[in-house]
């Protein structure tokens, strides 16, 4: 086996089944080719809660991750239970500082239909994947694209990211094979 210069480090927030993580850790292999590890599990960053949001803010618990060394990993994803905010929007699935070390995705809203309704556990994993997926994007320099249904277009809501495929654009992904180099 050849030693590859990434590692993602994948950092549960709270209680995270397996599972997620464990689709997280295939897809991040299969779409960038990147070795992933699944990190201890942290407590809940009752530093970041907005009491009057009744959110996590993501920015501060990014900041947070970022000042902390993790196990020698290069990215660190925070796969969270809770509702996460960024100032502009009411909520966020994910959120990642360009070009950064750190990304958090919340499953939270991906759990449950925009109908209320909850889909199967498949449905889930997907929309879980496509979040940590386009959150490490940024983390290798990608920015939103305009392209209909690629990765790295924004979706602020379920439907937009149900509608995304499980694939990046040419665009997107010429630009991401640069960013990583040669594997
Ligand atoms: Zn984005
Ligand atoms: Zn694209």
């Amino acid at each position: 086996m050849t030693s590859r210069k990434q590692c993602v480090g994948l950092l549960p927030i709270g209680d995270i089944p397996d599972i997620i993580l464990k689709t997280i850790s295939a897809h991040i292999l299969g779409y960038y080719n990147l070795d992933s590890v699944i990190l201890e599990a942290r407590d809940y960053p009752e530093y970041a809660f907005d009491h009057r949001r009744l959110q996590f803010d993501a920015a501060a618990i990014i900041e947070r991750l970022e000042s902390d060394t993790l196990q020698g990993c290069t990215k660190i994803i925070g796969v969270i239970d809770s509702d996460i905010f960024h100032p502009v929007f009411t909520h966020v699935f994910g959120e990642a500082r360009q070009e950064g070390k750190c990304a958090l995705v919340s499953v939270k809203r991906l759990k449950k239909n925009p109908d209320g309704s909850l889909p199967p556990l498949s449905v889930v994993l997907e929309r879980v994947a496509k979040v940590a997926l386009h959150e490490l994007g940024h983390l290798f320099s990608l920015v939103h694209c305009l392209e209909d249904h690629c990765l790295m277009r924004f979706a602020g809501s379920l439907e937009g990211l149900d509608g995304l495929r499980l694939s990046f654009c040419k665009y997107c992904a010429a630009l991401l094979r640069e960013a990583l180099g040669p594997s």
